[in-house]
């Protein structure tokens, strides 16, 4: 990755730790799920809304480091309009950007923001810091299924 871009990304990471998205106690909601990460002391709170099927709305409740304050606020842009099985799509997508040991092929243009998380692969210690948000998302999706 190239040094701009490092700092592109980076940017992008701040920005949402500091002025996070959708950042609220949704109310009412039809999921929620809580999710901790002890390696870094991160806690989040996932709540969302389905609608007709569809995630009509998602927020969260979090304090932890700026990685996953970001991922959780990246997350809830990304995540209106997309059914649940979308949703845990989108989650595998992330696990995989992170952990898969080649270079994931990645980019702002094609993946949004969330693309400014592929950097965390570098910090095996900070993945749980990005994932937990979206561990947290699939469970708050459990369960709302349809019977
Ligand atoms: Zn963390």
């Amino acid at each position: 990755m190239d040094e701009y871009l490092e700092q592109l990304y980076q940017e992008i990471i701040l920005d949402h730790s500091k002025r996070p998205r959708h950042e609220r106690e949704l109310d009412p909601c039809t999921g929620r799920a809580e999710g901790y990460n002890p390696l870094c002391g991160d806690k989040v709170t996932v709540f969302v809304r389905e609608e007709e099927g569809k995630i009509a709305e998602a927020s969260f409740l979090g304090e932890g480091c700026a990685i996953s304050r970001a991922s959780a606020s990246i997350m809830t842009t990304l995540l209106a309009g997309l059914t649940a099985e979308q949703a845990h799509a989108k989650a595998r997508e992330i696990y995989e950007m992170l952990t898969k040991a080649e270079e994931p092929r990645i980019d702002l243009a094609e993946n949004g923001e969330i693309a400014a998380l592929a950097g965390v692969r570098k910090f095996p210690a900070r993945i749980k810091c990005a994932t937990l948000a979206w561990h947290a998302l699939e469970d708050a999706l459990h369960g709302t299924e349809a019977p």
